[in-house]
């Protein structure tokens, strides 16, 4: 894997984004895509953390996610209802 920016190969890989709530939890960020934003209970959210791909020489940042095909599925199968 190289820096889509600066070339380097020093990439640290998979890195976790840490967000902290007012109780002092920590939380990995997430992108959430819902299947029904429109029912009351059942919005059929899903989730995945985001992961960071971070540049060890220019600091450039790519956010990835793990399961992208079932977020996509969920997102697709709104689109087409
Ligand atoms: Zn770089």
């Amino acid at each position: 894997m190289k820096c889509g920016r600066c070339g380097s190969e020093n990439i640290m890989t998979n890195l976790r984004i840490r967000d902290r709530y007012e109780a002092g939890m920590r939380q990995d960020l997430e992108v959430e895509v819902q299947g029904n934003p429109d029912a009351l209970i059942f919005k059929q959210a899903h989730r995945e953390a985001l992961r960071a791909n971070v540049c060890g020489e220019c600091g450039n940042v790519g956010l990835s996610i793990e399961n992208p095909q079932a977020l996509w599925k969920i997102y697709t199968e709104k689109e087409n209802s």
